[in-house]
């Protein structure tokens, strides 16, 4: 086993090296950073809390890709269309939010959203739209599942109960931000809500 600067590289049967994880006791391991890519302070690293946050009709304008198409946006099954999810557009707000939150630095932030099983360019779309639309700020914050309530964290903004939204705020210290009801409507609502 070779050691580097940066960690740990093993040559491998095949000869090839390969990097490691740093070690944890390395001196030139860097840091951890905060959301907004910036060292944290103490205080926040303790007080920040894990927001998830929903694509489909909470970031995403999912019926205007529909409309756009000629399609009636309230179809069925119109999320096993493919390529549909690479033409929508942001929701209303949604995309400043998202900055609004990490900016904070109160909050953990990450999408966590679910892609459909029998769509598979869906998967591949979801994170082409998040780098496009959210850039930098989003690297490596997109979870997609089918069991939301398997994420531990205090909120999950989420339009629908479906795939254990409903379960994650049943939880004792996480709650389920109900997206487009009449007690969160829109992103002013939700952004209130958060004190952002
Ligand atoms: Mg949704």
């Amino acid at each position: 086993m070779l050691r580097g600067k940066q960690g740990f590289a093993t040559l491998d049967f095949d000869g090839i090296v390969e990097e490691e994880e740093e070690s944890p006791d390395d001196p030139s391991r860097k840091e951890p950073t905060s959301a907004s890519g910036f060292p944290p302070s103490i205080p926040s690293i303790i007080e920040q809390k894990i927001v998830y946050i929903d694509m489909d009709n909470v970031l995403v304008d999912f019926k205007h890709a529909l409309r756009e198409r000629g399609l009636d946006p309230d179809m069925n099954d119109a999320d096993e269309i493919g390529g549909i999810f690479s033409e929508m557009i942001p929701m209303k707000g949604a995309v400043d939010a998202f900055h609004l939150l990490i900016k904070s630095d109160k909050y953990d932030v990450y999408i966590l959203s679910t892609a459909p099983w029998k769509n598979p360019s869906a998967w591949y779309d979801k994170v082409q739209w998040v780098k496009r639309y959210l850039g930098p700020a989003a690297k490596k914050r997109l979870i997609l599942s089918h069991k939301k309530n398997l994420n531990r964290g205090t909120y999950l903004i989420d339009d629908r109960q479906n795939n254990g939204a409903k379960e994650f705020g049943e939880i004792e210290g996480q709650t389920w931000i109900h997206f487009g009801t009449g007690q969160f409507p829109d992103w002013d609502t939700v952004l209130s809500f958060l004190d952002v």
